[in-house]
């Protein structure tokens, strides 16, 4: 079924169920299926070029890479090839780097082979560029595929820029099913914390009056029971489990895409991990989604907990002393800006009445959400992912960072209402 829904969507044959709207994408095709990379000269032919150039990292290149540049080449195409050290990062020198070997090879076309950070630096560097870019997954880890976003490192932290979807998103299952298991579940992680982000996201709506959109959630209704059934699979090398696992995450790309912003796949467990990576640089490296699993069955916690108990929230507060003590200068500053910019949209809703007098109703509509919940910890369980802060590393700094990363972003979220409840 879900299948079908990818057919719809890229054929212009799916509708906004908010809107009644057919949805129309920039991606002109997404395939998920086994053998692609060696088909790769024929798949290339519809996008009518015949100079590329090819991002990989020295991992990448090796299980995907060199069999992309010999099947180009096969049909004889020009294309360069630019290598990043496998540990390379997103940042704009890196993005710099694709842009002088574009212009050295004329290409018309980059390609990309890899996952996050390879993605990541092609979908922002075509962007500036005016060029198309298509990629070829690597491993099934996150959601940024189809995003139009590209996650770029300026300076010492992480920022989501607008860019472009790629043209064409190749997904050979083969070289999924291979990744690294980490990996693997990392992407199972990214894609479970659709409950908590919806149950934010709509929380956010009911009480600020925020926009909520349906789409992103009905896109992944049937895709997410089917992960859920398949997952213990995925390590196996289960075609059909890794067939829905990467269509989760396409199809989670391109709700954030609906939508214009990563609101339905990116809200409260989200910024936790946010705070963990941006304050505690020093803490061993994990992988996005894996932190995204616990970070998920921690806002899981706090929603059930406050969605079943009568609340009785205070002012905003936004005590700037202590912002900047906690989160130093350069952090401290900007979460000072959101959140006062929270703290009026709080005051002019009327937030805090609305809380105070109607928290049966408004949690009357987020509760059903939660329908399920214990879903989520079985199968991160079942597939020996990460399910604690001890887990990752991480239990000393965590009850700190989440009471506090409410304070990263301009987002409303469960997290808002437990400030508000010391307030
Ligand atoms: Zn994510």
């Amino acid at each position: 079924m879900a299948k079908n829904l990818l057919r719809e969507l890229i054929s212009g044959d799916w509708r906004d169920p908010d809107t009644g709207e057919i949805v129309t994408l920039p991606v002109r095709e997404i395939l998920i299926e086994p053998g692609l990379t060696q088909n790769t000269g024929e798949l290339l032919e519809k996008h009518r070029a015949e100079k590329f150039l090819l991002v990989c990292d020295e991992t990448t290149y090796e299980i995907q890479g060199r069999a992309i540049e010999g099947s180009i080449k096969k049909k004889g195409w020009q294309v360069a090839v630019k290598i990043f050290p496998s540990d390379a990062e997103p940042t704009a020198e890196n993005a710099e780097r694709i842009k002088i070997k574009k212009h050295a090879a004329n290409a018309e076309m980059i390609i990309a082979s890899g996952s996050g950070t390879i993605n990541d630096l092609c979908k922002y560097s075509s962007f500036f560029l005016k060029i198309p870019y298509v990629v070829f997954a690597t491993a099934p880890s996150m959601n940024g595929y189809a995003s139009a976003n590209a996650s770029i490192k300026i300076g010492r932290y992480k920022k989501s820029i607008p860019a472009h979807m790629p043209a064409a998103i190749y997904l050979d299952l083969d070289i999924l099913a291979g990744a690294p298991a980490r990996l693997i579940k990392s992407g199972v992680g990214d894609l479970l914390c659709r409950m908590t982000a919806q149950a934010d996201w709509l929380v956010s709506h009911l009480v600020l009056g925020s926009e909520y959109k349906t789409a992103p959630f009905v896109l992944l209704e049937e895709n997410e029971r089917q992960l859920h059934e398949l997952a213990p699979e995925l390590l196996n090398g289960n075609l059909e489990a890794m067939r829905i696992l990467a269509e989760g995450l396409i199809l989670s790309g391109i709700g954030m895409y609906i939508t214009g912003s990563s609101a339905p796949a990116s809200q409260g467990e989200h910024l936790i991990a946010h705070y963990m990576e941006m304050l505690h640089p020093e803490l061993p490296k994990t992988f996005h989604g894996e932190q995204i699993g616990v970070t998920t069955l921690t806002m899981q916690d706090i929603q059930e907990t406050l969605l079943k108990t009568k609340i009785s929230v205070g002012d905003y507060v936004v005590d700037e002393e202590r912002i900047l003590l906690k989160l130093g200068t350069e952090i401290g500053m900007q979460a000072v800006r959101q959140a006062r910019a929270k703290a009026e949209k709080y005051e002019n809703m009327q937030a805090r009445e609305k809380m105070n007098d109607e928290w049966k109703s408004i949690s009357g509509k987020i509760l059903p959400l939660l329908a399920g919940k214990e879903k989520i910890y079985d199968t991160l369980k079942k597939i020996g992912a990460a399910t604690t802060p001890g887990d990752l590393g991480w239990s000393r700094h965590y009850p700190h960072a989440s009471a506090n990363a409410f304070l990263l972003r301009d987002r409303f979220t469960f997290l808002d209402i437990v400030h508000v409840m010391r307030g």
